[in-house]
């Protein structure tokens, strides 16, 4: 070239050019070099304080090096930037072989499960499913299913109440009078739905959780019917080989009463864990409708008879998924609930 310090100046640019990685680095070195306080810059723009013989050799020198390092620069930015165009094309291209994402799969809630399969059952025999309100009136709830205000079975179920007629249900049972007084017989209705107690929530409680009743009003109904239809309800629900006994029981909304118990699917009556050694399992209660309920919703027990049940959903899930605490069902927690998908 002809001057040292323009010399040193290209020196290090050049491999300053030659170790940059990136357009942006490149950018840096031509802004330390030839940018407005660049050293070539400075160095042409000093020309002045050099001695005047110098001045000619130095301009030369720096003009001649500002054109290669541009020069330099230039292509070697050119050539940065097509590949870091490549690069950014490769990245964004869509990489079909990849797998797909899948969205997680839902799975239906056990009480849901054991509700819809107890339905199916049930208009598998030619019930239909009916429905009432959650917030109910004294009368519906307790007076027209025959218990009285004074009456002890009242204790039985620990109402919780709205205002001093309405409640919120204790049991499905008001939907029997309520689809009574709206039909003529025959009746054949299951009912499935919320119900309410003041309960504190434990493994075996809680202030709300699903019954299925059920309903069947006609001409020469017997509690033999009943029994039949539990029994074939045992084996669709807990496997081909249950079987169904009553204990006598009292509900003053049936008359006889029965406790319906299902023999241990686990054990087949040996005794087990499950059945607590028992042999059978309370699934439900049950009985005939009470002939004072009958007249309650203008029907003549003389002329017709009927039966009705009641079980918990809960409890049939708890027996048939082997859960031990009913606080499950309500947690939440999907590490519970995707076992039953
Ligand atoms: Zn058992």
């Amino acid at each position: 070239m002809g001057h040292p310090r323009v010399d040193a100046i290209v020196q290090q640019a050049r491999e300053a050019v030659a170790a940059a990685q990136s357009s942006a680095e490149l950018e840096r070195v031509r802004v330390g070099v030839l940018g407005r306080q660049g050293e070539l810059t400075q160095l042409l723009r000093s020309l002045g304080t050099l001695p005047p013989e110098e001045r000619p050799l130095v301009g030369a020198a720096a003009n001649e090096a500002k054109r290669e390092l541009e020069a330099l620069l230039d292509a070697r930015l050119g050539a940065t930037l097509e590949t870091e165009r490549q690069h950014e094309r490769a990245r964004q291209r869509l990489d079909l072989t990849l797998p797909g994402r899948r969205p997680p799969r839902g799975s239906l809630h056990p009480l849901t499960r054991v509700h819809d399969e107890i339905v199916a059952i049930f208009a598998g025999l030619g019930f239909s499913v009916a429905e009432g309100p959650e917030i109910e009136t004294d009368y519906y709830n307790f007076e027209a299913l025959n218990i009285p205000r004074d009456h002890p079975a009242r204790d039985m179920q620990d109402t919780l109440y709205l205002t001093e007629s309405t409640l919120l249900r204790t049991h499905t049972s008001p939907v029997q009078i309520r689809a009574m007084l709206a039909q003529k017989p025959p009746v054949r209705i299951i009912v499935p739905g919320k119900v309410y107690r003041r309960d504190v929530a434990d493994a075996t409680h809680s202030p709300m959780f699903h019954q299925v009743e059920g309903l069947a009003v006609d001409r020469g109904i017997t509690m033999a019917d009943l029994k039949g239809t539990l029994a074939l309800f045992a084996r669709e629900m807990f496997g081909p080989r249950s079987q169904i006994r009553f204990r006598p029981s009292f509900f003053p909304f049936t008359e006889p009463s029965a406790e319906a118990d299902v023999l241990c699917f686990v054990c087949h009556g040996d005794g087990c864990r499950l059945c607590k050694q028992g042999g059978w399992l309370e699934i439900l209660g049950s009985g005939m409708v009470h002939p004072q309920v009958l007249r309650n919703v203008g029907y003549d027990p003389e002329e017709v008879t009927g039966w009705a049940f009641g079980m918990g959903i809960e409890r049939i899930a708890m027996l048939k998924y082997g859960i031990d605490d009913l606080r499950l069902f309500f947690e939440n927690d999907l590490r519970f609930l995707g076992q039953f998908a």
